[in-house]
């Protein structure tokens, strides 16, 4: 296993994990992608096929719509 690139202390670990990206103003979120997680850090690495597999799921329909919440902007 390689190391992590950002902290350079953990390891990338095989996990699936939760992606979301935004298409045309909508947030996407696609569920169980396969991705390499830093297991420090939390960084995470999808393969470039991954990456053009997750357009094309997102140009499907979806399996499910999921509430969307916006974190409030704090005034300092
Ligand atoms: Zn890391």
């Amino acid at each position: 296993m390689n190391k992590c690139t950002l902290c350079h202390e953990g390891q990338y670990l095989n996990k699936h994990v939760v992606f979301s990206s935004r298409r045309d103003g909508q947030v996407v979120v696609v569920e169980g992608v396969p991705a390499l997680v830093c297991d420090v850090c939390g960084d995470r690495i999808i393969t470039e096929e991954t990456a053009r597999e997750i357009e094309h799921i997102a140009t499907g329909t979806p399996v499910h719509s999921v509430p969307l919440y916006h974190f409030p902007e704090k005034v300092a």
